[in-house]
């Protein structure tokens, strides 16, 4: 059988999955290349502690090349700029063209922070590092100045998970720094209802998110567009304004540009349309995993809601799109693994406590849906973090 070049661009939930589930069951027979702007695994869930200085960049990422040269992956660090599917073709920034027999697409998202006036200058952000770094720094000076706070998830969001642990997060904090009393905490979003989370809900989720919200005295917008973000508030499409002083706003998604940009490679928002086995709709040598993926909406919303492609179906669709390389190399038929049919797993923070998510489909219907909240969810999510970076650092995929 010929030697094959599979490329795989991106080196975190997706890439990095898919490359050592590859290098696993293709062994020496096949050539694999990883091409990533950063050596760094990112574990971003614990992002939502980062700006309380509960987590620091040493605690949450790790260094993917020892993995890499353990098992002869070849790793060029560096950044792509296009793709050239006719010629088979990646186009890095400084190693020139590098072309491949087979090509996985994980390269996550671009975060849009210019499609509101005032998102960029004027609300905080936990999408990285260096947002989590700066809105660090806005929470303290936030504790020497405090007043009202907004947590938002914007128009065309789909991160809706990590904007209501942080939400919670910063009430837990702000009870800790006896500010509960006197600052206001206003949820704004683009869901319908609570807990949709861009999925239409989840089990008895809305319910436990309203009980949540009214104990804690928690003002909920609803359907809310932001039209835009000032220093001293945000200003809903319907006239509202909710003032603030310190406001973090999750931001809607978009593919990163080096896809967009590439001709026939994706649908406007810059995300790949792929079958169910991950395999591009035009391009039958190029696969996507992750937030790369179009996944569409379950159902229409008054404001546009995105999908949650979270860190477990990501690792799927990778695994998934491994499958029918190797498949497709030796001839054998694809498999199928459709985006709302991977078993949802997350588990939800609030500070001290939490909720295990637990689903036999990622989207309803579900057969199966079980939520257990209380203060063990919260240390399952620290047990959890830890075992995911240990494991993973270790090559165990
Ligand atoms: C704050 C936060 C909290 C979250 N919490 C959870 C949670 O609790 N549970 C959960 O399941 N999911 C969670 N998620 C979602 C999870 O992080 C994503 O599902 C996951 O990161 C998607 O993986 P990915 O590989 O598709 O993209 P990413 O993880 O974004 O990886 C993209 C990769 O591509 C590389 N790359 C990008 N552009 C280029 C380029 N031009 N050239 C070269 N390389 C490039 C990047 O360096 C990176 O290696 C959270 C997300 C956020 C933001």
């Amino acid at each position: 059988m010929a030697r094959k070049h599979i490329v795989i661009v991106g080196t975190n939930f997706g890439g990095y999955t898919a490359a050592l589930e590859l290098k696993e069951l293709v062994g020496d027979n096949h050539d694999i290349t990883v091409i990533a702007n950063t050596h760094k695994f990112l574990f971003f869930p614990s992002l939502i502690w980062y700006p309380f200085g509960l987590r620091d960049e040493k605690d949450i990422t790790f260094d993917v090349r020892h993995q890499y040269s353990k098992h002869s992956i070849k790793f060029i660090e560096d950044e792509v700029d296009l793709f050239d599917p006719p010629n088979n073709g990646v186009i890095t920034r400084h190693n020139g063209i590098v072309s491949y027999d087979y090509l996985i697409i994980a390269t996550g998202p671009k975060v849009d922070y210019d499609y509101i006036p005032g998102l960029r200058e004027h609300s905080y952000s936990i999408v990285g590092l260096n947002p989590a770094q700066r809105t660090r720094e806005a929470w303290q000076r936030f504790l020497a100045d405090p007043g009202p706070v907004v947590i938002a998830s914007a128009q065309g969001a789909a991160c809706f998970g990590a904007a209501y642990e942080f939400l919670f997060n910063v009430r837990y904090q702000l009870a800790k720094n006896s500010l509960d009393k006197t600052c206001s905490l206003t949820y704004s979003t683009a869901e319908p209802f609570l807990a949709h989370f861009g999925i239409n809900g989840f089990g008895n989720a809305q319910q436990m998110c309203e009980w949540f919200f009214k104990h804690y005295h928690i003002q909920a917008h609803l359907n809310a567009s932001i039209k835009e973000v000032r220093a001293d508030g945000v200003e809903l499409e319907n006239g509202e304004f909710l003032p603030s002083k310190f406001t973090m706003i999750m931001p809607r998604f978009l593919g990163i540009d080096a896809v967009r940009n590439t001709p026939q490679l994706a649908n406007d928002k810059g995300f790949i349309v792929t079958d169910k086995g991950y395999r591009h709709h035009i391009f039958p040598n190029i696969f996507a995993a992750g937030v790369a993926v179009h996944i569409a909406p379950p159902g229409e919303t008054p404001v546009p809601c995105g999908v949650p492609k979270t860190g477990y179906p990501t690792e799927q669709m990778a695994k998934t799109a491994v499958k029918n390389i190797i498949a497709d190399i030796k001839g054998l038929p694809q498999v199928e693994q459709a985006f709302e049919d991977i078993n949802a797993y997350c588990i939800m923070d609030t500070g001290n406590m939490g909720m295990m998510i637990v689903g036999d489909h990622m989207v309803s219907p579900r057969e199966h849906e079980y939520i257990i909240p209380g203060p063990e969810a919260h240390w399952a999510k620290i047990a959890f973090e830890k075992y995911f970076l240990f494991s993973r650092k270790h090559g165990k995929v």
